[in-house]
């Protein structure tokens, strides 16, 4: 679907359309010390076809995808003809990027359901410091191995399902802006977004209890978010105002030169005061434009506490200064954070209406 291929491990363990895209082809497979084993007897597999095979280690834990990074993996990409990466949203995004570069196919191996950037045709990448998102293009095959994916640390876990989860909220984002503004709506867009993520959250038990079955409800609500962005054009049903508030904490951390808490974790925090802030209006019967309609979508969201129960299910952080964000620092993305893109959402709605000043300390009590 959408020219990307998510092939599933087969019941003898193998990737036959990998395997046939591999044929013949010089291969390059990278890593890190974490993924090097998962990307071992997957390039076992792909020798038996392939030309040739290398592996490439970058040698740390968690690998920051910047200048150098992606120059090492360039450099030992050269004279290759397929990529295969193993790992999640950093080796992904540097994948992308580096076989965009080259002109050549490339495949990820998926090791944690902790984002829903793996089909997408962007790249997450630091530059000077700051962090850009470069149009590349997405892997011609997206590997899924649920024992893999089962066996991701809880937090990467409760990092997917914080993207999962602030689609309810992008979502409500887009319908508010759509009713009130006219902001044009992909009805296909939102369904097929939709009937992923109530499939995700009506099994997060199965999720919680780490089973193979689990994951796989994550990856592919994951994965369907990333068709959901082709089918809409850009990442509106994929990224609301909870995003926002993710992406304007990442910036401040990259200025700091400090390492970035996972995105799901910080969209997992935006949801929920997102989600505080449509309860504000629908309590206080803040009027705007066809705000009735509205009213009916936020008595639809998920509670603050449902999300709150899942993070700590997952011993995963529940307010800000769990993830090293200050007081100071929340306080100035709630003002701040609608203007990171231009997106109408409920931020820039309480920004609009004068309403943030008067929830600023209630959010702050219960987030910070
Ligand atoms: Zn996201």
């Amino acid at each position: 679907m959408y020219g990307i291929t998510v092939e599933y491990k087969n019941g003898r363990g193998e990737y036959p359309a990998l395997l046939q895209l591999a044929a013949g082809k010089r291969v390059l497979g990278f890593c890190d010390l974490n993924t090097h084993k998962y990307l071992l007897p997957l390039a076992e597999q792909v020798k038996a076809v392939a030309g040739s095979v290398n592996i490439h280690l970058i040698a740390e834990d968690e690998p920051i995808p910047d200048e150098a990074v992606c120059e090492d993996v360039l450099q030992a990409a050269r004279d290759c003809e397929l990529l295969i990466a193993a790992g999640s949203g950093t080796l992904n995004d540097i994948n992308k990027y580096v076989s965009f570069k080259l002109g050549i196919p490339c495949a990820t191996l998926a090791t944690a359901p902790s984002m829903d950037g793996y089909v997408s045709g962007v790249s997450a990448l630091m530059t000077e410091g700051k962090k850009v998102t470069l149009n590349t293009k997405s892997p011609e095959i997206l590997l899924v191995d649920c024992d893999i994916l089962a066996c991701a640390p809880p937090v990467m876990v409760a990092a997917g399902i914080g993207d999962v989860v602030g689609k309810y909220n992008c979502l409500l984002d887009w319908k508010m802006a759509h009713l009130k503004n006219g902001e044009a709506y992909n009805r296909q867009a939102v369904s097929t977004m939709l009937s992923a993520v109530d499939a995700c959250m009506g099994n997060v038990d199965k999720i919680l209890s780490g089973s193979p079955e689990g994951a796989r409800t994550l990856i592919d609500a994951l994965i369907t978010s990333g068709y959901a962005m082709v089918i809409a054009g850009n990442s509106r049903p994929a990224s609301g105002g909870e995003h926002h508030t993710s992406h304007y904490l990442e910036m401040d951390f990259a200025r700091r030169g400090e390492r970035i808490p996972l995105h799901g974790l910080k969209v997992a925090l935006g949801t929920m005061v997102c989600i505080r802030l449509y309860n504000y209006l629908l309590e206080n019967k803040i009027e705007f434009n066809n705000c009735r309609e509205v009213y009916d979508g936020i008595c639809s969201l998920p509670t603050v506490e449902e999300i709150r129960g899942i993070l700590v299910k997952l011993n995963a952080p529940c307010r800000y200064r769990d993830i090293g964000v200050s007081e100071e620092l929340l306080r100035e993305m709630l003002m701040n954070a609608y203007t990171v893109r231009e997106r109408y959402t409920v931020l820039t709605l309480f920004r609009e209406l004068g309403l943030m000043e008067r929830v600023t300390d209630m959010l702050v009590d219960e987030f910070f």
